[in-house]
């Protein structure tokens, strides 16, 4: 855990979140800010920066997020849904710690790209 991450902060309950799924390996809670009626991050216990470092550390752990990430659009909507992994501050990664935003609903295909 990193004092100054505030995805770890919120892992640990130290920061609230509307938090939809927990388990020993994987969090996911809603984004502060949504961009499309459902905008849910999913982030591993585990701090690492990026998706790619995650999934160097541990391709186990990227797979759980992944599934994780299905699992909350099976839940919250139809399961249909985007998933995007921001990787560097040029690409508009702001929180470095790896993150994947499952959109997915009304807007969900209108965000960015
Ligand atoms: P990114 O820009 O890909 O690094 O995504 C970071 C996301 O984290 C943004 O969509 C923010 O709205 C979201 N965010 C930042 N702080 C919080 C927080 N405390 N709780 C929930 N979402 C947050």
């Amino acid at each position: 855990m990193s004092a100054e991450c505030i995805f770890c902060r919120i892992v640990a309950g130290e920061v609230p979140a509307d938090v939809v799924h927990r388990d020993d390996d994987v969090v996911a809670f809603r984004d502060l800010s949504p961009k499309a009626e459902v905008h849910v991050l999913v982030v591993p216990v585990r701090h690492v920066p990026d998706v790619v470092a995650l999934g160097a550390a541990d391709p186990q752990l990227l797979a759980s997020l992944v599934r994780v990430a299905g699992e909350v659009a099976a839940e919250q909507g139809d399961g249909q849904f985007r998933l995007v992994f921001n990787t560097g501050a040029a690409a508009g990664q702001t929180v470095f710690h790896a993150h994947g935003h499952v959109l997915a609903g009304a807007g969900a295909a209108d965000v960015g790209l």
